[in-house]
């Protein structure tokens, strides 16, 4: 090791502990991030070995989280220059992630980042974004942080998908986290973009990243205006998407049959499209590939299985007539 590198990197050290502390002293769970990147330094489930803090059953990130400064310092105490996660389940926090395009968004105004369609958003429900603190990424993307309100869980949703908020805006919520201010990739920093308080997320926010209630999802009573058909469709999609992505070892071959199969009821229905339905299923199912064996062909094997199975007991979903969205009948 040259000269004078041990003492920069003891700094280096030194100085992300005090962006974990500082983000602790804030209120925020924070966890180690491995050193230039934004992945986890922690084993995933996939390969844990039920020893350690893992002995009575995995722990992730999610649980490893913590506000404790002993065991903040203790991850921050040699040689590795951990970035600092922040697990927003536990922080209470819902982040909402604004990416960046180099490809106009048409149905957006030709949009290229998330904050424009955020505020396009905005404007559409004649709101404005309330001063919070936010984080600028070394991808030019922006971190804006809200607190959860009392006695809500939010998950996490994906740019377009779903009940997201619209395409390049993220939401980080249950089972998500971000890389914290003063954290450092090979392309740049984590920087403060708007010191200050934490702001509650505005109410018309929270009702648009509200997943619908498990029993809306049933089959619903009455018949749907379009829009809320397209937009319970969506729902139906999304919620499946995600159970795929966030299935475990031993259960997400069934789950992405599953999955595959209420997709393919749609598509037998003509309401979903056979192709981009099974693009989305495989994208979901992506995180798997790779994983403990399970592989590419196996993935789309399941997902055609399952399609062909669905599209034998086609569903389509009861709407009003055309220009009934005035007329809106809540599931
Ligand atoms: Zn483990």
């Amino acid at each position: 090791m040259p000269r004078g590198a041990r003492p920069r990197l003891e700094r280096e050290v030194a100085r992300l502990r005090q962006v974990a502390l500082d983000a602790a002293t804030a209120g925020l769970f924070v966890f180690p991030v491995r050193a230039g990147t934004k992945v986890p330094a922690f084993h995933g489930e996939t390969r844990c070995r039920r020893r350690g803090v893992c002995a009575e059953g995995h722990q992730g990130w999610e649980q490893r989280a913590t506000r404790d400064r002993v065991q903040i310092r203790r991850w921050w105490s040699n040689t590795t220059r951990w970035n600092v996660g922040v697990a927003c389940g536990p922080s209470g926090l819902v982040v909402i992630d604004l990416d960046t395009s180099t490809e106009p968004i048409r149905a957006w105004g030709g949009a290229t980042t998330g904050r424009e369609v955020l505020d396009q958003l905005a404007a559409r429900h004649g709101e404005t974004l309330p001063d919070t603190y936010a984080v600028r990424t070394p991808t030019d993307g922006e971190h804006l942080y809200f607190r959860v309100p009392e006695g809500l869980q939010l998950r996490n949703t994906i740019g377009g998908h779903g009940h997201s908020l619209g395409p390049l805006i993220d939401t980080r919520a249950g089972g998500g986290f971000v890389v914290g201010a003063g954290s450092i990739r090979p392309e740049g920093a984590y920087q403060v973009a708007e010191h200050g308080q934490v702001a509650e997320l505005p109410t018309w926010l929270t009702t648009l990243l509200t997943p619908p209630p498990p029993s809306s999802l049933a089959t619903p009573a009455r018949r749907l205006s379009t829009k809320r058909a397209n937009a319970y469709i969506a729902a139906i999609q999304a919620d499946e998407l995600d159970k795929v992505e966030h299935s475990q070892a031993g259960t997400r071959q069934i789950t992405l049959l599953g999955a595959a199969r209420v997709l393919g009821q749609l598509v037998g229905g003509g309401e979903l499209d056979a192709d981009n339905a099974h693009a989305a299923l495989l994208d979901a199912a992506r995180v798997h590939i790779g994983v403990a064996g399970f592989t590419r062909v196996e993935a789309e094997r399941t997902i055609a299985r399952g399609m062909t199975f669905g599209m034998r007991a086609p569903r389509t979903i009861d709407r009003g007539t055309a220009g009934a969205d005035n007329h809106v009948d809540e599931a």
